[in-house]
């Protein structure tokens, strides 16, 4: 199965999202119960090693925090747009979490993620260039920042890539403490 780990959102913040999901031509919004932020794509492993994964998971002892989603921006370049995003307030315990997650990982075994975290809520994947309108709704979106929210715990989610969009569902929720 292909796994990531990721933090859920609670359901006011993500409808709130919702309400960026309009006024860009060619996108692909995501829908609001998708919605979440990223800490460590795994990708594609069988039963052993998803057990493996689930034990440096469990393993894991990080405290809660808040955190605030603000701004908006894509991924991709000018002539390539990919994905527009919500972005994330500066935050240590964020960063700090992602990397204890990072290095549970490679102790079970995991390669390396090589890729620097850029903590971000996909909001849309651009299939075509929505042209001049892009720029002219992170403009218009850039001062967006949402209320704080706690979190309280990390999930790994699976993914079923299926005809009509990935399909997510939580396999094991991991705590933090206080
Ligand atoms: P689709 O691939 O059909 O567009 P998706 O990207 O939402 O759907 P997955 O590819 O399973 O579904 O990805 C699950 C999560 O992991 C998403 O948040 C995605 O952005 C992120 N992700 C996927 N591939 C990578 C990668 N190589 N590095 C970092 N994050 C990734
Ligand atoms: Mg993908």
């Amino acid at each position: 199965m292909r796994l990531f780990v990721a933090l859920s959102l609670p359901q006011d913040l993500r409808n709130r999202l919702g309400g960026l999901a309009s006024g860009l031509p060619g996108a692909r919004w995501v829908d609001p119960d998708n919605l979440h932020l990223t800490l460590r794509f795994i990708g594609e492993v069988d039963g052993r090693e998803a057990e493996d994964v689930d034990a440096a998971l469990s393993g894991v002892q990080g405290k809660r925090f808040s955190l605030t989603l603000s701004g908006v921006g894509q991924f991709g370049d000018e002539r390539r747009p990919r994905a527009l995003w919500v972005g994330v307030e500066p935050n240590e315990a964020l960063e700090r979490l992602q990397a204890k997650i990072e290095t549970a990982l490679q102790r079970a075994g995991l390669a390396p993620e090589k890729r620097k975290f850029k903590p971000h809520v996909t909001l849309a994947r651009l299939k075509t260039h929505p042209g001049e309108r892009l720029h002219d709704y992170i403009v218009q979106r850039s001062l967006f920042r949402a209320e704080p929210f706690e979190v309280d715990a990390f999930t790994l989610y699976s993914s079923y890539l299926a005809n009509s969009g990935a399909i997510y569902s939580p396999e094991a929720v991991y705590p933090l403490g206080g």
